[in-house]
């Protein structure tokens, strides 16, 4: 079926209680395992390119690497843009077919961070494209976001009930600092349950969970019961991708068919790809209300 919106699914996700797998693809293989896996599972699927990549590869073949992927295939695919400052790369992305994206103003003062996301949001509605903002700093390392995790701020509940409203409520996603940070985690941290569970309850927009990478299986199911229904995943991938190569290399250290590095590397992240799916709980959930007659 043809790129769909992000909103549609993540809603059917956070009333249904399970999550949708948000992974970033570097290529297209990466992006070729990731529609398949999900096709496997009968799960819906959001693709999000980071700047970086879509400044590497060029809008025009993204587009049409992810429209030949997911037109035939009889699962949802949302095409997305993550962490995003750049207004005119926001535009530009939608000019050229990503169903979502992600205006990402966390590091502006409140007003200004609200004035972005206003502003991506009247750019996006109208033509079917779902919007992400974030509120709070989620430390790590990601793209050009670099933060000591002291200076991450976490979002209080007030605060982000007042942002999510003063946006009519027309966010596909919205994405708090919680304690989840991106990259690689030292030990487990700290989630701010408490907080996530008053915004929970007090805010009907799909939650999601950055720094996806790295995080238990009791933080994770904790999370998506109260309304993470994007989960992140993009550190772990990053190391499948380039592991990917270096174990076939190490297996087989005379071979020099580059066809079969891409295919070991394609099989790594597929079944990576599959795992996360499954644990977030997306298998079978394909068909969705945004399909006519679903
Ligand atoms: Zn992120």
């Amino acid at each position: 079926m043809p790129l769909v919106s992000m909103k549609e699914i993540l809603r059917d996700a956070r009333r249904d209680g399970y999550a949708i797998a948000a992974f970033n693809p570097v290529n297209y293989v990466s992006m070729k395992a990731m529609v398949r896996a999900a096709e496997e599972l009968d799960a819906p699927v959001i693709i999000q390119t980071s700047v970086k990549t879509v400044v590497y590869w060029g809008h025009q073949t993204l587009a049409n690497w992810m429209q030949e992927l997911a037109g035939p295939s009889p699962v949802p695919v949302a095409l997305h843009l993550d962490h995003c400052k750049d207004l005119s790369m926001i535009r530009k992305c939608i000019e050229y077919g990503w169903t979502s994206v992600m205006i990402d103003a966390s590091s502006f003062r409140f007003e200004e961070n609200l004035r972005l996301s206003k502003e991506v949001l009247e750019m996006a509605t109208p033509v079917g494209v779902g919007v992400e903002a974030e509120l709070g700093e989620i430390a790590g390392v990601e793209e050009e976001i670099k933060l000591a995790d002291e200076d991450a701020t976490l979002v209080k509940p007030d605060t982000a009930v007042e942002f999510c409203l003063q946006l009519g409520n027309q966010l596909a996603a919205f994405a708090p600092a919680i304690g989840t940070a991106h990259g690689v985690y030292k030990g487990q941290p700290e989630v701010a349950f408490d907080r996530l569970e008053e915004m929970y309850n007090r805010i009907d927009i799909p939650f999601a969970l950055h720094g996806g990478t790295g995080l238990s299986e009791e933080i994770i199911q904790r999370c998506i019961k109260l309304g993470c229904s994007k989960v992140n995943i993009s550190t772990q991938l990053k190391h499948v991708f380039v592991n990917g190569f270096l174990n076939y290399r190490t297996q087989h250290p005379k071979d020099y068919e580059p066809l079969k590095y891409i295919d070991a590397q394609y099989k790594a992240l597929y079944s990576v790809f599959a795992g996360k799916i499954q644990q977030f709980g997306g298998g079978g959930k394909s068909r969705t209300t945004a399909e006519p007659g679903a």
